[in-house]
């Protein structure tokens, strides 16, 4: 459906993506937001711009409020990525580029629904948040804007997860550790005589992969845990008497943040662990009004059942559910972000877009 809107949101989606808005490059970012303000200055909106810790963030709303009825969440920095990759290309019906699915596309196409709703009689009440530090953890972005710009909705939706129009309603929780641990050297020909801390690292995550063994696939719905990154020791023929492991782990909705570290406190006993981040996890129950209401419209405009998913991943949905606001997880085809591969189907953009702008005006 819809072709012109289809090239529209390309047109968009292909200045976007050469600049390399990456987190280290603010004026990059600055120029996307350049870009947007540019493209909404002759329309009857309200546009709003705003900065915590140098991560500048936009909303842009149709009515004056900061609680509209319904938030589009997207963002405009991307994950580094090789120099070609920020020449956009278009191969076999499918957009390639950095930012392609994660999320300049999916931000592109908001901006032109934002547009076209508010160009209607009655606009919709809508808000759009455009933020620039996702991939670093949203908390100078969506979070601020929740939590100290006092925004609300009664509903978010975020282009995010939802293989193949599927809506995810579960995401798994994050917590990254740092267990350190102190030893006493000694020469490596005599460790009897010194206590080697990596050795004691060792133990404990093997300990803690045995409690919880990692899922086999992205269906196998349980506790994962990967060890990142470990540091310690000065030489090969030395007692290390220093060493530290990075853990990332993520933990679904059958347990809460406290219950896991109280375990893991018990297994570390003697060493010291240190919460270095945290992420709660996203999650609306099936039997939602909007996730429902959404799902309706779906099925309808896609002549086929849509599911609910889970993910391994989180987003900034989870800024909306530490609230209570339901959130929607859902998108067209697309695929391979944070690869140097990474791609969105051009076609469906107008049936997404479709979806989209029925669902709100249902609302
Ligand atoms: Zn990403």
């Amino acid at each position: 459906m819809l072709p012109e809107k289809t090239a529209e949101i390309l047109k968009i989606a292909q200045a976007l993506i050469p600049l390399k808005s990456t987190k280290d490059n603010p004026d990059e970012i600055q120029k996307c937001l350049e870009y947007i303000k540019n493209y909404f200055q002759t329309e009857n909106l309200v546009l709003k711009q705003y900065t915590s810790n140098d991560k500048p963030s936009l909303v842009i709303a149709t009515h004056k409020t900061k609680k509209p009825k319904i938030f589009l969440v997207v963002h405009i920095d991307v994950v580094e990525g090789e120099e070609k990759q920020f020449i956009p290309k278009i191969k076999n019906g499918k957009l390639y580029g950095r930012g392609a699915d994660d999320k300049k596309t999916f931000t592109a196409l908001a901006m032109v629904l934002t547009k076209d709703l508010a160009q209607l009689k009655n606009p919709p009440d809508i808000g759009l948040m455009i933020t620039s530090d996702q991939e670093i953890g949203g908390e100078d972005g969506t979070q601020y804007l929740l939590e100290k710009e006092g925004y609300s909705a009664q509903v978010a939706f975020l282009p995010e997860h939802g293989i193949n129009f599927g809506i995810s309603n579960i995401e798994k929780g994050v917590i990254h550790l740092k267990i350190s641990a102190r030893g006493k050297s000694a020469h490596g020909a005599r460790p009897w005589m010194g206590k080697n801390a990596l050795d004691e690292l060792i133990n404990v995550y093997t300990r803690l992969h045995c409690l919880y063994p990692n899922p086999e696939n992205e269906n196998d719905w349980k506790i994962s845990l990967n060890l990142g990154k470990i540091e310690g020791g000065e030489a090969v023929n030395r007692v290390p008497d220093w060493g530290a492991t990075y853990l990332d782990l993520r933990y679904t909705d059958d347990y809460r943040e406290e219950q896991i570290l109280r375990t893991v406190r018990k297994i570390c006993k003697g060493l010291k662990l240190e919460v270095i981040a945290r992420g709660l996890f996203c999650y609306t129950p099936e039997d939602n009004f909007y996730l429902q209401q959404y799902k309706k419209i779906e099925e309808k405009i896609l002549s086929h059942q849509v599911e609910f998913q889970k993910s391994c991943t989180t987003s900034d949905g989870r800024f909306f559910t530490n609230l209570g606001i339901p959130t929607i997880l859902s998108r067209s085809p697309g695929g391979g972000s944070h690869t140097d591969n990474e791609w969105v189907e051009i076609e469906l953009l107008g049936t997404f877009y479709q979806i989209l702008w029925e669902f709100i005006l249902s609302l």
